[in-house]
């Protein structure tokens, strides 16, 4: 079966320097595979590891060993090698990432934010804020923030932004690090609306999930993880 997203032999250790090199092992031996129209969700308590393996196949961190082959269409690409132009490429077209808190850049509008990922696939000005504000409409931000930068906004509300952004390119393969943890339950709705959609598109979704509610409702397949014990390291 087609992959499009294969981890394989993950291993991960940061060290942290401002503490005299204690080395903190927190990914080892991963494996993954994740197809097309599959939401697979990582599980397991915090610390586990979990957002660390969504910054990994986001390309984020350098890893230790194994490898993160990516098919973007054309070839499959190994993450973990870490060519940065490849990477930036993949970013592009391949790959979205919500991460857990919205990344504000200052004086940047709400409606530029969400746009954005289209106007760096060509799309034109109107289209992409046309589009950008269906997804706001859909998500329930009220057109006169639209003009505002999301950094003053509540916690909710740079979440949905976040949502939005991600969202707004249908992209082969999707990372979500709990896009609904902030929510309250009609915006959480909409947003797992929102996410069977996706798969039902036919993304690939690798995700973590606070609520056990939202995780049944999307999860085709669990992997659990727990944390690395340092003795085994
Ligand atoms: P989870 O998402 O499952 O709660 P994380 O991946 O955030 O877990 O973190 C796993 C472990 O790695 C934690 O012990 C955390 O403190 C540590 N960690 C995460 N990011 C870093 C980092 N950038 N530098 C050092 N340690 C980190
Ligand atoms: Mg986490």
């Amino acid at each position: 079966m087609f992959s499009l997203l294969s981890v394989k032999g993950l291993s991960k250790t940061f060290v942290l320097h401002t503490q005299g090199g204690v080395a903190l092992p927190v990914l080892s031996d991963i494996e993954l595979t994740v197809n097309s129209g599959e939401c697979v969700v990582l599980n397991g308590p915090s610390g586990a590891g979990k957002s660390t393996l969504l910054r990994c196949i986001f390309g984020n961190y350098r890893v230790d060993r194994g490898k993160i082959l990516i098919d973007d269409g054309v070839e499959t690409i190994d993450v973990a090698a870490g060519n940065p132009r490849q990477i930036i490429e993949l970013r592009r077209r391949t790959v979205g990432y919500v991460s857990q808190f919205l990344r504000v850049v200052p004086r940047v509008s709400t409606l530029d934010v969400v746009s954005e990922p289209l106007r760096l696939l060509g799309v034109s000005r109107d289209e992409s804020e046309q589009r950008a504000g269906d997804m706001l409409r859909r998500l329930r931000i009220p057109k006169r923030l639209w003009s505002l930068p999301p950094a003053t906004f509540s916690g909710g509300e740079q979440q949905r932004v976040n949502v939005a952004r991600g969202l707004i390119v249908s992209k082969p393969l999707l990372l979500l690090d709990e896009p609904t943890a902030s929510l309250d339950a009609e915006n959480r709705d909409t947003v797992v609306q929102v996410i069977l959609e996706t798969i039902d598109a036919g993304t690939a979704i690798v995700g973590i999930f606070h609520d056990a509610e939202v995780r049944d409702a999307v999860a085709t397949r669990t992997l659990e993880m727990s944390p690395v014990s340092r003795a085994a390291a």
